[in-house]
């Protein structure tokens, strides 16, 4: 077992004393020590799903970002130890386009790759939380030698990314890693595809999501959520869709506008922020809402902390991604938030929507059906309460925090003992 806390020179000269301390603390908790290593600073899902697994690992981990941001201070604010191994040349690579760039980058990608085999030397299980935390870890693995676990979090098609990338990550899919688990069945299933590994050794983790965030907020009164809504700066009255997630392109804002030029009486909150370089997106929807005389019944909220108080202050939540989502966080909070759900038939989402039974489906970029399902929620009010009270169960029951920590504990323990 290897020490978390401790570093190079100060580890070779505290060798013995770190042995008899660890094989202490292997008797108590009988865990291994876990270096989490993601690529982003920022707040997008996998961060979010690394979150609550790291906190509840604290005691014998540490995450190193290869990007700085709020991801960091989020960490820190939780316990958990957390470094930064942020390298100029290598930021600049983007998952679409691996070109000159990426021979440019060749010395920064050597440095980090024995920057990170440095890290992971001194824990037990490498556990890799995006692509480009797959290719650091994965490349090291030969210096570093401990067993790598990598957490699918993506599609792995032409729809998102280029070929380049999915020709790495085939090889390093197949070599390069122990383990893999992936976010939902629509992931494995897209991995299996394009590296050939049976996906009967791809096991499906979703996320869990801490629903006491939700059940803390009891609006049982209109009052109440006219009250979030006048904090929030929403109008009180009007009739509320929400639409959550950052604003990219493939996550259909657009559709969303569009559909509201035949929604007269409803009124449109986006919450997100482009997160990852979409800011001619963002840009773009402001134009669009302009140009479709809508603007006044569009809110931007921009990026927000308190997701559960937003999603009730909403009549029903939306989403409207074009291309398939790999899980779809924000449909099952929308689900843990009580509001109806209606949301794009694909990916993930088809493991948490059933139609007409907990949420509506409706096909990616259908915009006249997305027009009638909120329609249909809004001209029956009993059925979209009877589809969120369904939802709120079955979210609690498939997308457990507990169930989630548990999993992936197990599963970083069985790599362990490899
Ligand atoms: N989110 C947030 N604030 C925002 C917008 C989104 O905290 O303003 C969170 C959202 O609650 C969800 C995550 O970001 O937990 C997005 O995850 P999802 O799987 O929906 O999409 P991804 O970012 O992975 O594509």
């Amino acid at each position: 077992m290897n020490a978390p806390h401790l570093t190079g020179s100060a580890l070779a000269t505290a060798h013995s004393t770190i042995a008899t301390a660890d094989l202490d603390l292997q008797g108590v908790s009988g865990a291994p020590t876990v270096l989490f290593l993601d690529q982003s600073g920022e707040l997008g899902g996998a961060e979010f799903a690394l979150l609550p697994l790291a906190a509840a690992c604290k005691a014998r981990c540490a995450v190193v970002l290869l990007a700085d941001g709020p991801f960091r201070t989020r960490l820190e604010a939780t316990g958990v130890p957390v470094s930064v191994l942020a390298d100029a040349q290598v930021s600049t690579i983007r998952r679409e386009a691996l070109g000159l760039g990426t021979l440019r980058a060749i010395p920064g990608i050597l440095r980090q790759i024995r920057a990170v085999a440095r890290e992971a030397r001194r824990y037990d299980v490498i556990f890799l939380n995006t692509q480009k935390a797959l290719v650091f870890g994965a490349l090291s693995r030969p210096l570093h030698r401990r067993p790598v676990v990598w957490f699918l979090h993506d599609i792995m098609t032409r729809a998102h990314f280029g070929r380049a990338q999915l020709l790495i990550v085939k090889w390093l899919a197949r070599y390069g890693v122990d383990r893999i688990v992936a976010n939902s069945q629509a992931s494995a299933e897209t991995l299996s595809a394009l590296a050939g590994i049976p996906l009967a050794s791809i096991p499906v983790i979703p996320n869990g999501i801490d629903a006491a965030a939700f059940d803390a907020l009891d609006l049982p009164h209109a009052d109440d959520r006219a009250a979030l809504r006048r904090r929030f700066g929403l109008p009180e009255d009007a009739w509320l869709a929400g639409l959550f997630g950052r604003l990219a392109h493939w996550k259909g804002q657009h559709v969303a506008l569009d559909a509201l030029v035949r929604l007269p009486d409803v009124h449109l909150v986006l919450v997100g922020s482009p997160l990852f370089g979409e800011d001619a997106y963002a840009a773009s929807l402001r134009k669009q809402a302009e140009t479709l005389g809508v603007m006044d019944r569009v809110h931007f909220a921009g990026f927000q902390d308190d997701i559960p108080a937003w999603m009730k202050a909403m009549d029903v939540i939306v989403h409207t991604s074009i291309d398939p989502e790999p899980l779809g966080r924000v449909v099952i909070e929308g689900l843990l938030a009580g509001r109806p759900v209606i949301a794009a038939a694909a990916g993930g989402v088809l493991e948490i929507i059933r139609h007409r039974e907990n949420g509506l489906l409706v096909q990616p970029g259908d915009t006249d059906g997305l027009v009638d399902a909120i329609e249909a929620l809004r001209r029956a009010p009993d059925f979209a309460a009877h589809l969120a009270a369904q939802g709120t169960l079955d979210a609690k029951r498939e997308f457990s925090l507990d169930g989630y920590i548990t999993r992936m504990t197990e599963t970083i323990a069985r790599a362990a003992r490899r």
